[in-house]
């Protein structure tokens, strides 16, 4: 399961910014998943709650904010909220697309409990 590396990476980054506050608990995280990224968001989530075990983010709660696929069209300079895959502007049909939001992956927020 793709997610599964994914949270052990995180739970490296958070125990590491914990540390470095001395914080006892990791309490509520906030990752940034783009459309794009290939991620399944539910995925994450149970891969968070397997992984927090025993671990400083044991009580801690995973917050998914999905970021939406955002295209700009080369040719006609709209910008699109895609909610599917197909890369063709709608207006002007042009294939020559920018890819402005929707690959994110990366933690925004953590908030610790200190002693
Ligand atoms: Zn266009």
């Amino acid at each position: 399961m793709h997610e599964l590396s994914l949270i052990a990476n995180l739970f490296e980054i958070m125990e590491e910014k914990a540390a470095e506050k001395n914080a006892r608990k990791i309490t509520h995280v906030v990752l940034q998943v783009g459309k794009l990224s290939g991620v399944v968001p539910e995925l994450l989530i149970t891969a968070f709650d397997m992984y927090k075990k025993d671990t400083i983010a044991s009580e801690g709660k995973l917050e998914i904010k999905e970021v939406p696929l955002k295209i700009l069209c080369r040719d006609c300079k709209t910008e699109v909220v895609k909610d599917d895959f197909v890369f063709i502007c709608a207006k002007c049909g042009s294939s020559n697309l920018k890819t402005l939001s929707g690959m994110e992956l990366y933690l925004e927020k953590m908030e610790l409990e200190v002693d």
